[in-house]
């Protein structure tokens, strides 16, 4: 018998043509919804804005907002489990989902990765090292915050930050009070630069009934605040990757996850020091579709319907690499590479800093 099970409404294993609800229909909901489809099930996709990358592989795609309480519950009732693509959807929409079916990853995952101080408060909770950190909501705790943590550092907006927006770095030569005019009126947190030599992050997954497969830790390199390339494997030592799996093993065992996580962490002298989790598939983890058996999305999918996961095992050295903005007219020459595989996001748009797709390129394991 599954040792947790604390979701508010339990479901069984799905079966073929069985439902899985993806809140969020952007390329992660798209490439979920196609690993759903090669397990022989089905998605249906909750997105407010229109037709979205998702849509063209998905069974059905409910367009409505999230305040929009009838359309919440007619999803609900006609999935079998619902699942996410992103972390920053509203408590009241989960509040209307939660009474009609099970969620995985459950609440707890959500309410501790919205929050850059509450992740963090939670990290150190656990044991594990973040950078050293002050809450900030006024120029008075700014200034001390500075003076606690010193300069250089970096100040965040707590919630809704990704791909480095919402963010900006403090030196000695900054303003405090021009920086402070910047972000009136928001929850800040001010965190000190870490030192660090390279990042990476693991994929890790965790089934209902506690199993947990990692990915091989990727190295990962960004280019103006967004990932540009992963590869795999990570420079790391053997007690450095060990040190990676266990400690993303910590977390989802914590917090009783279900599903699959990207865990971000900095390199340092002084061990592994973590950055950020992510309750949900990760653009870092996209190497996994070329590099193993069992990819990250099809990771997922097997935890949410309550499957054996995979083993996370690889096959082939990869290098994944982001295609942003006009990247995208790169692909006709990457489709002449024998050893690249390309995978586009039917995004018809393309604007600086999209991304429009990505391509791993694979080489025998070393
Ligand atoms: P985040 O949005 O927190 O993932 O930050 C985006 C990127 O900024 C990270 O991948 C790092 O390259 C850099 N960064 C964020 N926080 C820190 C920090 N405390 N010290 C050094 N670099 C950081």
């Amino acid at each position: 018998a599954p040792l947790f099970q604390k979701s508010p409404v339990m479901h069984k294993p799905l079966k073929t043509g069985d439902v899985i609800g993806i809140l969020g229909g952007g390329q992660l909901g798209r490439m979920l919804s196609i690993a759903a489809a090669k397990l022989g099930l089905r998605t249906h996709i909750y997105e407010p804005s229109a037709d979205p990358p998702a849509a063209d592989v998905a069974h059905r795609v409910i367009t409505a907002p999230y305040e929009d309480g009838s359309a919440l519950i007619a999803f609900a009732k006609s999935v079998d489990v619902v699942t996410y693509e992103f972390e920053n959807i509203p408590t009241t929409a989960l509040d209307i989902l939660e009474q009609h079916t099970a969620i995985h990853p459950a609440r707890e995952a959500l309410r501790v990765s919205q929050d850059r101080l509450i992740e963090k408060t939670y990290l150190n909770d656990l044991g594990l090292k973040t950078a050293p950190f002050a809450a900030v909501n006024s120029f008075e705790t700014l200034t001390s915050a500075i003076s606690e943590i010193g300069t250089a550092a970096i100040l965040k907006t707590r919630r809704l930050g990704y791909d480095g927006k919402g963010q900006v770095r403090l030196t000695d030569a900054s303003d405090p009070f021009e920086i402070w005019q910047r972000f009136e009126g928001l929850d800040m947190i001010l965190e000190g630069y870490v030192a660090f030599s390279h990042e990476i992050s693991v994929i890790g997954a965790r089934s209902t009934c506690g199993d947990i497969a990692c990915f091989d830790p990727g190295e990962n390199f960004h280019r103006n605040g967004i990932l540009h390339t992963t590869t795999i494997p990570a420079r790391l030592s053997a007690s450095q990757r060990t040190d990676a799996i266990l400690l993303t093993a910590k977390i989802m065992n914590a917090l009783d996850y279900v599903g699959v996580m990207g865990v971000e962490l900095f390199v340092t002298p002084q061990g592994l020091i973590v950055n950020e989790i992510a309750p949900r598939v990760h653009n870092s983890g996209h190497w996994t579709q070329n590099g193993c058996a069992v990819d990250q999305f099809e990771q997922h999918i097997r935890a949410v319907a309550q499957w054996p996961l995979g083993d996370g095992s690889r096959h082939s050295n990869v290098v994944m690499e982001n295609l942003i903005g006009t990247d995208i007219y790169r692909a006709e020459d990457l489709a002449k590479d024998n050893n690249v595989a390309l995978h586009l996001y039917g995004k018809s748009d393309v604007k600086p800093g999209r991304k429009m797709g990505h391509f791993n390129r694979i080489s025998a394991k070393d």
